[in-house]
């Protein structure tokens, strides 16, 4: 059933702009006091949700269900020449489960879908986004978390983030209707789902972001689970090396810890906060 305006306005505050746009939104409950909701983030690698690792640590601290989906199996992004796509996908599948165990996460709630690293944009959307459809309908999630396809104008994002950002967000709205993808509902046993609120990320050009989580009580949690990605970034990205040393680790945690970003002398993670129908995420 398609959720009504009214039942929306209950999760969200409209915050009227000084000059003439759109209003920007706030969730009711700031996200610190987030609790009992699923989150679903949706994600083109493992590392994508490296950015959000604070806030998603502190939603599982706090009681949520948190839910982690890469599209990817992140096969190609390395320079180390000794590595096959086979071998990096299970590095990538490890390093991701480690960070989430960090976080607080159940390795049951990461769900990889199998395409490969660097080629999203080319495989058959319409696949893609009835597999995404298929877990929006399952998970129900309250807060879906993905890279944000922009407000005012397209986003540019590198290859595979750039179509991460428009398969999720026409994901979520045709999971809403129940004549798409409807052997999900005759056969599956699923039902349609409006995704309620949505927190998209970016990593560069923060201009669209209306929502900074204090990440104050999480800092270490996110520098421990961002030092799992060896393979990613760091020494491992050319030379990888599967039992790094002391010191390696300890280069790794200050990169990580040097990439939090700060406001007002608080860390914080930044994102842009929609609540709403789907269709208007670009609005
Ligand atoms: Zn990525």
């Amino acid at each position: 059933m398609r959720m009504g305006l009214l039942a929306l306005a209950a999760l969200c505050i409209a915050v009227t702009p000084a000059a003439a746009q759109a209003p920007a939104q706030k969730p009711e409950a700031p996200v610190e006091k987030w609790t009992g909701k699923t989150v679903l983030f949706i994600g083109a690698h493992a590392d994508d949700d490296a950015l959000s690792h604070g806030t998603l640590a502190m939603l599982q601290a706090h009681g949520n269900q948190v839910y982690i989906l890469t599209l990817t199996t992140g096969n190609v992004g390395t320079q180390d020449p000794r590595l096959s796509r086979l071998q990096l996908a299970e590095i990538r599948r490890q390093e991701e489960l480690a960070a989430l165990k960090d976080l607080g996460i159940n390795a049951e709630h990461y769900i990889n879908l199998g395409y490969d690293d660097g080629m999203l944009e080319f495989e058959d959307r319409k696949a893609v986004v009835e597999n995404l459809v298929y877990w929006i309908r399952k998970l129900r999630p309250d807060v879906l978390f993905a890279w944000d396809p922009g407000k005012v104008y397209q986003r540019w994002h590198k290859a595979d983030h750039r179509a991460a950002a428009y398969l999720a967000a026409d994901a979520a709205r045709a999971a809403m209707w129940r004549l798409l993808f409807e052997g999900q509902i005759s056969q599956q046993g699923l039902k349609e789902f409006t995704i309620p609120e949505y927190m998209f990320y970016n990593d560069y050009d923060f201009q669209d972001e209306n929502l900074w989580v204090d990440i104050g009580a999480f800092v270490d949690q996110r520098v421990n689970a961002g030092s799992h990605y060896i393979s990613q970034f760091g020494p491992g990205w050319k030379n990888y090396n599967p039992n790094p040393g002391e010191e390696e680790m300890k280069a790794m945690k200050a990169l990580v810890r040097e990439s939090i970003r700060t406001r007002d002398g608080k860390p914080v993670e930044g994102f842009r906060y929609y609540c709403g129908l789907p269709d208007a995420i670009g609005k």
